[in-house]
């Protein structure tokens, strides 16, 4: 028996989304990491490097690629990486069917 569960409550880790700014648990958010050999697409998180995180939706990355993203993640994008996340970009769905405008924006 492995005893691991224990009464302890799990701190979840809240990271901005560069597109739309909404903060939410890390693990509901894509993670691009800027490493030495340019922007990278982090699926497990746990990348080295300077990370910066967006929705899988097609908008915060437009948001994103219009230099939200460059500007968290304090780097230039060259042209490769504008390929790896054009990449990324048109492999997500369009936009998901359901509504998401019951988040009124406030301020
Ligand atoms: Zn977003």
């Amino acid at each position: 028996m492995v005893k691991k569960a224990g009464k302890r409550i799990k701190h979840i880790p809240q990271r901005t989304c560069v597109g739309c700014r909404q903060v939410l648990p890390k693990r509901s958010l894509i993670r691009i990491v800027h490493t030495s050999d340019g922007v990278q697409i982090d699926r497990t998180g746990k990348a080295a490097g300077r990370g910066a995180y967006l929705h899988d939706s097609r908008s915060c990355w437009e948001k994103g690629l219009k230099g939200a993203l460059a500007h968290a993640l304090k780097v230039e994008l060259g042209e490769n990486d504008y390929q790896v996340l054009h990449n990324f970009l048109n492999s997500l769905p369009d936009e998901i069917a359901q509504t998401l405008q019951e988040t009124t924006p406030q301020g």
